[in-house]
């Protein structure tokens, strides 16, 4: 009976609790939405605090399934990032998102470096030369990509991970640390790692107004940037009042639903060609 359980394997048999069926139709599903191309990049604005122009963009994906419709990321990246998909999953991120930036450059817009979030899983040796690669394939030159990186990233093999950020920024490209202040990292790290800008986690930026400890990390993470002489950018900007204090002090550039959300392409591309002309 054993025997014969292994050669007929069913997904849902009836030892397997609800979980672990949930989780293999999240699995199958996601690699059919790689196959069947269900996945999308959407593309937030950032801005410059000094004269409000546009600066660049994040490459945000989402899933549109057949199913359930539009998942955002936080729903399946996790599973993606467990059992593997996420390598895949972050490959198609970038060939889209340097293909697309391309193809505005191509059509005459001013042209953003475009930024990519990355899983830990996908910062391993082999990162350099599949990023070159695409850049090569896209045609976009390296200096309008940029890689967003958490702390968390860089923590779990430090020496191997400084080499591969040292290869990925030989390229040509732009490096910024995510979520900055919410991992468990030390401070050393800034030093050794090559970095060209902080993003200020939103949760420090949402209670900015209201709360004088959040305040005064932002001011404390906007001066260690700038000592460090790195870029420093606030994400999650909602309000006119937030913007007030980002720009009274001297953050460098914002990203939030204030100024844009995260826009289709065409919106986007609609977005931008407005900005341009203004
Ligand atoms: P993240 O990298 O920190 O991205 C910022 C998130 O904040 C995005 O959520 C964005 O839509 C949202 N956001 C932007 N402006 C505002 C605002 O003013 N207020 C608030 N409350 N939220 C704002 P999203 O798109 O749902 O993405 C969630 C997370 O999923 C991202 O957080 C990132 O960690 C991950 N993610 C997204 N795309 C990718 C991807 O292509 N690859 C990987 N590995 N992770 C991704
Ligand atoms: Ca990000
Ligand atoms: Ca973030
Ligand atoms: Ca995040």
């Amino acid at each position: 009976a054993k025997e014969q359980g292994r050669n007929n394997f069913q997904f849902f048999a009836p030892w397997m609790d609800s979980q672990v069926s949930n989780r293999l139709e999240m699995l199958i599903n996601l690699r059919r939405a790689l196959d069947q191309d269900e996945f999308k990049l959407y593309y937030q604005p950032k801005l410059s605090l000094q004269d409000g122009r546009l600066i660049g963009a994040e490459a945000l994906i989402r899933w549109e399934s057949p199913q359930q419709g539009m998942v955002p990321p936080d729903r399946f990246i996790p599973f993606a990032e467990e059992a593997g998909l996420i390598v895949p999953i972050g490959e198609w991120v970038l060939r889209t998102a340097c293909r697309q930036n391309q193809a505005w450059q191509q059509a005459g817009l001013p042209p953003i470096p475009v930024a990519v979030n990355l899983s830990p899983r996908q910062l391993n040796q082999s990162l350099p030369d599949f990023v070159a690669g695409v850049l090569a394939q896209s045609g976009l030159a390296a200096s309008w990509l940029e890689l967003e990186i958490t702390e968390n990233v860089v923590m779990k093999d430090a020496e191997k991970s400084v080499a591969t950020l040292h290869a990925l920024k030989r390229l040509g490209l732009q490096i910024s640390v995510d979520d900055f202040g919410t991992g468990y990292s030390s401070l050393s790290y800034l030093r050794r790692f090559p970095v060209d800008a902080l993003k200020i986690d939103k949760s420090f930026v949402r209670d900015i107004v209201r709360d004088a400890d959040s305040a005064a990390i932002v001011k404390a993470i906007i001066s260690l940037a700038h000592i460090l002489n790195l870029r420093v950018i606030a994400e999650g900007v909602e309000d006119e009042e937030q913007h007030a204090f980002l720009k009274e002090n001297a953050c460098d550039e914002v990203q939030g639903y204030y100024f844009g959300k995260p826009m289709e392409v065409a919106v986007f591309t609609a977005w931008m060609s407005e900005q341009a002309q203004a």
